[in-house]
């Protein structure tokens, strides 16, 4: 039998000779045999090495509010220890559904159509392998977040990526109306979008209303960066779009919003007959979220400021940043909303990105996402991403490095 056949392929060890039983070395048929590991991963691993400022991974450096540490230990000591409920603390889900509706105007029911997931990358995985069958296709836009097209190709269906025009980062609706065929099962977008930082308008919703009109193709909307939008914008997600709402799932984060990237808390808004078919998945992954944490951001969701501060604090950051990298070499994009900020660099060097990045790490200790990570294709434009979701020490101390770089 050959082995592109067979699902296990065995070979003999010959490492110990000495044994007289050769241990056959399990070599398992990889469902992603051009995956390595993930982008944030490896150059966290070499900003540890190198001792580098971190501006690579979109996670805060500096401390949550303390009341929500305080309001988890709380649940704790009451006993909020055991298995949450399947779907979330129904409280959760009751706070999550009236802050959409008062923000965005849509209402789901907290009963069934809001499910909190263990982080929004579970909600992501849970829709898309709920929903996605083998041989449809997915379109999505590149640059994207790593995880939609691997996702995807474990359905045994086709991610379709679309690139995003150069150099404002926007959808080509034209060239997804072309795309679009009875094959399309799913659109994948991103508002405010990593790793671009650009958003999405009220036309663009209409759009893509217009362009899955009396189709079955479903939405799903990755807004993680929901209250991180700058310069008075508004955020414009499909909640906000009572068309769009109806065949779309938002999935967003806790984490992002309460700076608490490592509690793993997400959730899922959906009609409620493709949140049942979320939640059959969601049972078999996770079960149900963690509890404590659940309970605590309940009662901190009672006071809108929580998260309607975030675009400010933010946008205080991102223009700290760009002040201070007025002096670099680098040509900096323009950041409407998440908490990302690209910059080009092939006018003064002509290193591929990543290695650019390496150089970046190793003699300059600054570390940095380089875009080529979020093209299947490694499409390679000279732009490095940079995290400014941190405190005000560590971005100055990045730009002054930042500053002195050479070609
Ligand atoms: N969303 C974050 C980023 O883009 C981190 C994701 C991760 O580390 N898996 O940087």
């Amino acid at each position: 039998m050959s082995s592109t056949t067979t699902h296990v392929c065995l070979t003999a060890s010959v490492e110990n000779e000495a044994t007289t039983m050769h241990t056959p070395t399990l070599r398992p048929v990889s469902k992603l045999p051009d995956v390595g590991t993930n982008i944030f991963t490896v150059i966290g691993q070499l900003t540890y090495q190198h001792q580098a400022i971190n501006l690579s991974q979109g996670a805060p450096n500096f401390p949550c509010d303390p009341k929500l540490v305080e309001l988890t230990a709380e649940a704790m000591r009451a006993g909020h220890n055991q298995y949450a409920p399947m779907a979330g603390v129904l409280s959760l889900r009751e706070a999550l559904a009236h802050k959409v509706e008062t923000l965005y105007g849509h209402t789901y029911h907290s009963g069934d159509e809001v499910t909190i997931t263990a982080s929004a990358s579970e909600g992501l995985y849970a829709s898309i392998s709920a929903l996605v069958h083998a041989g449809d296709e997915v379109i999505y836009f590149e640059p994207s977040f790593d995880s939609y097209a691997p996702i995807v190709r474990l359905q045994g269906a086709k991610p379709v990526p679309l690139k995003l025009t150069q150099p404002d980062f926007r959808i080509d609706w034209d060239e997804l109306r072309d795309t679009i065929n009875p094959k399309t099962r799913m659109i994948i977008i991103n508002t405010p979008h990593n790793p671009s930082s650009q958003i999405l308008d009220a036309a663009d919703l209409d759009r893509l209303a217009e362009l899955t009109r009396d189709t079955d193709i479903i939405v799903l909307s990755d807004e993680v960066y929901e209250h991180i939008v700058f310069d008075g914008n508004k955020h414009h997600g499909v909640a906000s779009h009572p068309e769009l709402a109806q065949r779309s799932i938002m999935v967003s984060s806790f984490g992002k919003s309460f700076h608490v990237t490592g509690w793993r808390i997400g959730y899922c808004l959906a009609p409620a007959a493709l949140t049942e078919e979320i939640r059959k998945v969601h049972q078999f992954m996770m079960f149900s979220a963690d509890t404590p944490m659940q309970h605590a951001l309940a009662t901190y969701m009672q006071d809108p400021s929580t998260y309607l501060g975030l675009s400010d604090l933010y946008q205080q950051k991102r223009d700290l940043l760009v002040s201070l990298l007025q002096d670099s070499p680098f040509e900096l994009l323009p950041c409407a909303g998440s908490f990302f900020l690209l910059a080009k660099f092939g006018h003064f060097s002509s290193l591929s990105d990543s290695d650019f990045v390496q150089r970046m790490i190793r003699d300059y200790r600054v570390s940095a996402i380089p875009l080529s990570a979020f093209y299947t294709d490694g499409t390679d434009n000279r732009i490095v991403r940079f995290s400014f979701s941190k405190d005000e020490a560590t971005l100055r101390a990045a730009a002054e490095a930042l500053c002195s770089m050479k070609g």
